[in-house]
């Protein structure tokens, strides 16, 4: 099989590139010793790729969400559509009463409600997933922690098994104004992507700023753009082997019309790279 390496694609994108600054104290990669992972990492690495078998992303809720919480979820699914270029469907639905107590708390501290984010992984979705899921990807208005040591995280994948979590609990309220619902919009497009990102066996970026950077806290992840980097871009676009430029066409239009700032942003990318 012959296949598209995107060659030319790090190249002609350098111009839109904004290398990452040192962490300050309290970022990710302060506290998290990362590597990073070029392009020729990635490929062999071997990663989760979308093929004849690989299809479909697969979506469960868990617990239940108010209607503006469904409409940022239902946003959400179509902007996953379009980033992985992939059908997105509603599989399941699971009530948080079927979550055993053992997986449930309280935050010892704060008093959230909290789901164990690695009993979703490995006991809701790896015996559900279905053959043909390129991603089997769980969400919950409930906040979420992945175990011992931990306060909360805003998602959790794994890079081998193609399930991910990820809970809207710290977007935001999106029901408050049309602003607090641009907001929410924007982070849990963000951490859907990111996560689906890490189940295509992408690292975290250590390079530019980019979508698969890691973040700690809110500032941080308001910080963070709503697109790849180049490098990362040629990772995902390998992956899926789409055409470049149509894609990140259509990504600028989806962003535009939701009030996503980085229209512009691929707009300009699609334009580069026209051949
Ligand atoms: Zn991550
Ligand atoms: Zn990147």
């Amino acid at each position: 099989m012959t296949e598209n390496l995107y060659p030319e694609l790090e190249d002609r994108l350098r111009p839109l590139v904004e290398p990452l600054a040192p962490p300050r104290p309290g970022e990710w990669l302060a506290e998290h010793r990362e590597k990073g992972q070029m392009f020729r990492q990635y490929l062999a690495a071997n990663p989760v790729r979308r093929d004849r078998d690989l299809t479909t992303i697969y979506l469960c809720v868990i617990g239940e969400c108010d209607t503006a919480q469904q409409s940022v979820i239902d946003i959400t699914r179509e902007f996953l559509v379009i980033f992985f270029d992939s059908p997105v469907v509603v599989r399941r639905t699971v009530p948080a009463s079927a979550i055993p107590n053992t997986a449930k708390r309280k935050h010892p501290d704060w008093g959230d409600r909290q789901l164990l984010a690695p009993y979703i992984l490995h006991e809701i979705l790896e015996p559900d997933r279905p053959d043909d899921a390129l991603a089997y990807l769980a969400l919950t208005a409930r906040d979420l922690w992945p175990g011992d040591g931990w306060n909360f995280v805003y998602g959790q994948a794994n890079l081998r098994r193609r399930v991910g979590v990820w809970s809207i609990y710290r977007n935001g309220y999106p029901g408050k104004n049309a602003e607090a619902f641009r907001v929410c919009l924007r982070r849990t497009a963000m951490t859907a992507a990111h996560e689906t990102g890490h189940i295509l066996t992408m690292m975290h970026c250590t390079m530019n700023r980019c979508l698969m950077n890691g973040c700690n806290h809110a500032e941080e992840r308001d910080s963070t753009p709503l697109r790849l980097c180049p490098v990362c871009l040629r990772k995902l676009l390998w992956n899926l082997q789409v055409e470049p430029s149509g894609y990140l066409r259509r990504l600028a239009e989806f962003c535009a019309a939701h009030g996503l700032g980085e229209a512009e942003w691929f707009g300009r990318a699609a334009e580069l790279l026209v051949v």
